[in-house]
């Protein structure tokens, strides 16, 4: 059990400086500071008078010529909407942010530089069409320009944020540094942050779309504050908007005269193809200054000890040739076929890092042997059915041959999808229609060709006596998914759908068949056809994402505290901590499991495992993700009926308890949606992951009729976590594609879908069933026989009960597109 402690919220109060991302109404904890003395006040006061403007344009500047810089002035397009992103008296944060823009834009040009803008007047830019004009145009680096918000008007301070971890951000904390210090030079603003750099994983899991999507070096600088009142005053002036633009520039100007050093890969010559596996790759070293015309010394001004060439994304062993300025590297092993990238990290003497720039070349050697094998040899001339052809092309060594190499394929009669399909993984798939408009008999010799290799197979089409039953599968969207099993429930036949979404079934008995169609993250599908004899069914299942397919591809590390020897307190009537911590990881397993996640857990069964222990298991999984550890206790008087606790200042981590926290409210008991910082679990403090952790207060909990380890209850505490889950990804997701908040408010609020399971004689409701929705996603009804499904779409569903005692029971119904739905399903077979 947790003692509490101060909740963060009482470090806001105290703190003089809040960070906030880009005007959302998120409060952010900070590090403390120091209240300032009041010499420093008096220093601080005469700082803060502003110089005489002057817009001179520094020598140095010169350097800016012809560098391709990409400006995004944040948000516009959204002045009808009455509250958004708007300063004390109205002043609007798109507004400022283009004012800005367009006078640095003139600074930039005035010094050569070739200027991109996203939005040059009020109009609506989505982030990832931001992201595209800066990719498109291949600019040198990205910067957006915003201006903050806070609830606290006396808050006002430059900050400028960077995507993800620092080590993967190296060029745009170099642009970042320059920026930071000449905007905050320009504005003297009444507040400082002690780094002033950030990175946007604290707002967003992801970071920030508009950050994330571009190529190369990308920040995102909030200047100052349009919440406090006086900054909002002077934000108005077209003066002080053009004083900060100068301060844009001229830490603009200042990170371009660093210069930018780079490798440049010679030989295997970059792009070209080679068929030796074992290439001498030699790379160029220059500095980005010399190149100026320095009279100094001939070598290449970089740190020797900077250099990391990166083959294939893994560091590899180099030698530098200092008087050559040239950087070798002697594979150690054959390469494999396909591309291959190089990328050179290097620092030169002003301390700029090379802006990220990949160059490939690809060992291609020819192919030695070409296999091909059909779904089928014979297709009925029916115009509907066809066959999948896959050839698999190898090198002299058995090995595939290079990926996206081109493979072609012709055919007598009949048609193909496509001619040419690109290998990877050394097999490339061809389709062979039955012609449409003139079904034919014969024989289809298809030839496949991969330079000068080919092979022919023949197709019959002619009659058969069974039907066939084929199609692909699809999501809501149209996407084609793969891995999909599809089970002919009449055949107990299984297959899964291949990398283009497509399944096949021959020798199918004429009559009714059943088909099912399931994948992790989707509901199950079933769909019932006619199988004819010489002729094709062919299919399109569509399947409905579970929690929007939010959770799809999410990873997360569930930790049932305690186990084995250590119960937890209290232990209650033999109810203990350690058991229910593992009953409700297991139960939120599943869900998540079923919403295409994929989860792991530290203890499986009941167990004593030391935390060291626990926090290695948790970082041996390297990817990002998620980390919850579970506990559970008894109510105090006065106190909240869920604990939740994260790392002190993680805004990420602080969002996902507080819609936990609403998933509680929402399903099972009221506790208000107010969070901890966790000073000592190293499982929170020293884990890889975003890490929370609960203590769910069930047990005597005086509101709850049922015991702390009744399944009704466990699953829904399991669910109220999923419910939290999904909501807290979904929002990060909408803040992503930039919906304000009222948008984002409608998309996420959804259908309920509410059942009611009652015993069909003496109209009890019936607590502990299992409802699974379309055989799928289960929930358990509560002590009033309900279970609510949130988020779902109107469409027909299928819905199976079980419950102790009865007959198993399945409905099909229709629900319609908006309101509630409640179904009461009476159930008169008690066994
Ligand atoms: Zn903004």
């Amino acid at each position: 059990m947790i003692r509490l402690k101060k909740p963060l919220l009482s470090l806001i109060c105290l703190a003089l400086i809040v960070l906030t991302g880009c005007g959302e109404k998120q409060e952010k904890p900070e590090t403390p500071n120091e209240p300032a003395k009041l010499n420093e006040l008096e220093e601080l006061n005469e700082w803060r008078k502003l110089p005489e403007a002057n817009f001179a344009i520094p020598p140095y500047a010169r350097y800016l010529d012809g560098i391709k810089i990409c400006l995004d002035p944040g948000h516009g397009g959204q002045a009808h909407l009455l509250n958004y992103k708007r300063g004390p008296t109205g002043l609007r944060e798109a507004e400022v942010n283009l004012h800005v823009a367009l006078y640095l834009r003139e600074f930039l040009k005035e010094a050569g530089a070739i200027v991109f803008m996203t939005r040059t007047d009020d109009s609506f830019v989505s982030i990832t069409d931001r992201s595209k004009l800066a990719n498109k145009n291949a600019v040198d680096f990205f910067i957006s320009l915003h201006h903050n918000f806070f609830s606290n008007p006396e808050t006002n301070y430059t900050s400028t944020w960077y995507h993800q971890d620092a080590d993967d951000s190296r060029a745009s904390l170099d642009l970042g540094r320059y920026v930071q210090q000449s905007v905050a030079d320009a504005l003297r603003l009444p507040q400082f942050t002690p780094t002033g750099l950030y990175s946007d994983r604290l707002i967003i899991p992801s970071g920030f779309g508009v950050l994330r999507q571009t190529k190369g070096p990308a920040i995102l600088v909030e200047a100052s504050f349009y919440s406090n009142p006086e900054e909002e005053q002077r934000l108005k002036k077209e003066s002080y908007n053009k004083r900060e633009a100068y301060g844009y520039f001229i830490g603009i100007a200042r990170y371009v005269a660093a210069g930018f050093p780079k490798g440049i890969l010679l030989t295997p010559a970059p792009e070209s193809s080679i068929e030796t596996k074992k290439p001498r790759i030699e790379i160029r070293v220059e500095d980005g200054v010399h190149e100026r015309g320095a009279w100094m010394l001939k070598r290449q001004q970089v740190f020797s000890n900077s250099i990391r060439v990166k083959l294939d994304g893994v560091i590899v062993p180099h030698q530098y040739l200092h008087a050559k300025n040239l950087i070798v590297i002697t594979p150690s092993k054959p390469l494999s076929n396909g591309v291959h990238r190089v990328e050179t990290d290097l620092v030169n003497y002003y301390g700029n890092h090379s802006l990220p720039s990949e160059q490939w070349f690809k060992v291609v050697p020819p192919a030695a042997k070409l296999k091909l094998h059909a779904w089928t040899k014979t297709l009925p001339p029916d115009g509907a059915s066809y066959v999948g052809i896959t050839a698999t092309a190898l090198d002299k060594n058995g090995r595939p041959i290079a990926d996206d190499e081109p493979i072609h394929a012709q055919t007598s009669i009949g048609r193909l999808a496509a001619t040419e399909s690109l290998s990877q993984n050394g097999e490339a798939r061809f389709y062979l229609h039955t012609d449409a408009t003139q079904p034919q008999s014969g024989r289809a010799r298809v030839k496949v060709a991969y330079k000068n290799k080919s092979e022919t197979i023949t197709i019959r089409f002619e009659k058969i006596s069974s039907g066939i039953v084929q199609g692909s599968v699809h999501d809501v969207s149209g996407n084609t998914i793969t891995d999909a099993a599809v089970q002919l429930v009449t055949k107990k036949n299984r297959t899964t759908t291949n990398p283009d979404g497509h399944f096949f079934f021959d020798n199918v008995s004429p009559g009714e068949v059943t088909l099912n169609v399931s994948k992790a993250g989707y509901y199950n599908l079933r769909l019932e056809t006619n199988a004819t004899s010489n002729s094709a069914q062919v299919l399109q299942p569509q399947l409905h994402p579970i929690a929007d397919g939010t959770l799809i591809g999410k990873v997360f590390v569930l930790d049932a505290r305690y186990g084995g020897s250590e119960r937890g307190t209290p232990v209650i009537n033999s109810v203990a901590p350690a058991d229910l911590n593992l009953a409700v990881v297991k139960a939120l397993k599943e869900m998540l499991e079923l919403a295409g996640a994929s989860v792991h857990l530290v203890r499986e069964k009941d167990e004593k495992i030391p935390v060291p222990k626990r926090v290695k298991a948790i970082n041996a999984i390297k990817h990002d993700g998620y980390y919850l550890r579970i506990d559970h206790g008894a109510r105090v008087k006065g106190e909240p009926s869920v604990i939740a606790t994260g790392y002190p200042g993680n805004q990420v981590a602080e969002n996902y308890l507080k819609a936990i926290l609403d998933g509680f409210n929402i399903t099972l008991f009221k506790t208000p949606v107010e969070t901890f910082g966790d000073e000592e679990s190293p499982e929170i403090r020293s884990t890889n992951k975003i890490a929370l952790a609960l203590e769910i207060r069930s047990i005597n909990h005086p509101h709850l009729h049922e015991s702390a380890n009744s399944p009704a209850l466990i699953a829904q505490e399991a669910y109220a976590i999923f419910l939290g889950t999904w909501k807290f990804l979904k929002n990060a997701q909408l803040f992503e594609e930039e919906l304000n908040s009222d948008t984002r408010d409608e998309v996420l609020l959804q259908k309920e879908l509410e059942i009611h399971v009652v015993d069909g004689i003496s109209r009890k409701p019936i607590a502990g069933a299992r409802v699974a929705l379309d055989h799928t996603f289960p929930l358990v009804t509560n002590r009033t026989g309900k279970a609510t499904f949130h988020g779902v779409h109107a469409r027909r569903y299928r819905v199976a009960v079980e419950a102790a005692g009865y007959a198993y029971r399945s409905i099909e119904s229709d629900f319609p597109d908006s309101g509630s739905v409640s179904i009461k399903i009476k159930e008169s077979v008690k066994q």
